[in-house]
């Protein structure tokens, strides 16, 4: 890090930041211009509260870390992009990878209609909630573990990979014997303990963005994931707070951008709850793919006017099949396929 001192300290006030920052474990470098001293201090920044240390210090300006504080999941760690492997579906290929499937498992009948629609219109993963988090404890909670169930009968018929949300840490082993792939979602996005448990049990972890939170919170969040020994990281977009109305969520492209220049890990795109309105969806995705998004998560059900969840939101099965073919062009112009 690069620490700059405030102009006229003394040699004892400076000295003392010199022996902080060995003490602290860095090598100092001393360079003295015109007007201020600057330190280098050289070393692996391992913990930003070093940062903090220093810039409590009162003849201290400024602190300026060099390395970057998401540091697994950044391009420094791993300059190429990174593919990740969910029951044979790789994201971060060519190949976009569409992520398709109802908001949440209802019946086996729904499950299966859909499945086999979104298969026959190319998508490469089944997503599907069976433990949902719902706003209003009034509302539908999902199937539980018979939903899971109802997933891996899906993947039996289809060979479609699942893609499916965890609530609680206590669930990580459960959801991880049926899923190919455990998504965080937006309200536990900074659950810590659960995406540490989810990274634990090896499988990938697809990581929605906070309502609220900012890219670099988000990026340390996934940190988590790379810190716990597993590779399998996704960023999943999916709309943040505020103050627009229209939509459910203001659906922030700009991520995909900055993850991408940001980060090595593939970056998913989730239109549904980004907009939170059937008829929009269609757009978001072409944005998404023209944006170099990895993948898109889409909600789609036989009979969204029925929907036990998200029913605005859902796509029905011949509109899905419509969109796929309005952004197979797009996907090759952007040198992809879909
Ligand atoms: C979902 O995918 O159905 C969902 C609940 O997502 P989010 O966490 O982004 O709201
Ligand atoms: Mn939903």
């Amino acid at each position: 890090m690069i620490i700059v001192l405030k102009s006229n300290v003394s040699p004892e006030e400076e000295n003392a930041v010199v022996e902080e920052i060995k003490k602290l474990g860095y090598q100092p470098h001393v360079m003295h211009g015109v007007a201020r001293t600057v330190i280098g201090a050289i070393g692996d920044e391992h913990s930003h509260c070093d940062l903090d240390v220093l810039n409590a210090w009162p003849q201290v300006e400024s602190v300026t870390p060099v390395q970057k504080r998401h540091k697994l999941v950044s391009r420094e760690a791993h300059p190429q992009d990174s593919t990740v492997n969910a029951g044979g579906a790789i994201v971060g290929g060519k190949k976009i990878q569409v992520m398709a499937g109802p908001c949440s498992v209802e019946s086996e009948e729904q499950l299966m209609k859909t499945a086999h629609a979104v298969k026959a219109a190319g998508a490469g993963m089944l997503r599907g909630g069976a433990f949902k988090p719902r706003t209003s404890p009034y509302e539908f909670q999902g199937l539980g573990e018979e939903g899971l169930k109802l997933l891996a009968k899906a993947r039996e018929e289809t060979g479609l990979p699942i893609v499916t949300e965890l609530l609680s840490q206590d669930q990580a082993g459960l959801v991880a014997e049926y899923a190919d792939m455990l998504q965080i979602g937006t309200r536990n996005a900074q659950n810590f303990q659960l995406i540490i448990a989810a990274a634990k049990t090896g499988k990938p972890v697809l990581l929605k963005r906070g309502m609220s939170m900012r890219i670099m919170e988000w990026l340390l969040a996934g940190e988590y994931v790379l810190a716990n020994r597993n590779p399998n990281l996704l960023f999943c977009e999916r709309g943040i707070r505020t103050f627009e109305d229209y939509t459910r969520n203001t659906l922030d492209l700009s991520a995909v951008a900055i993850v991408k220049a940001e980060s090595h890990c593939p970056i998913v795109v989730d239109p549904s709850q980004g907009c939170g309105k059937a008829s929009l969806v269609c757009s978001m995705c072409r944005g998404a793919v023209a944006m170099g998004a990895d993948a898109l998560l889409i909600e789609v059900h036989p009979n969204p006017a029925e929907a036990m969840s998200d029913a605005a939101q859902q796509i029905d099965l011949d509109g899905f099949a419509a969109l796929m073919e309005e952004l197979r062009p797009i996907a090759e112009s952007a040198g992809r396929e879909l």
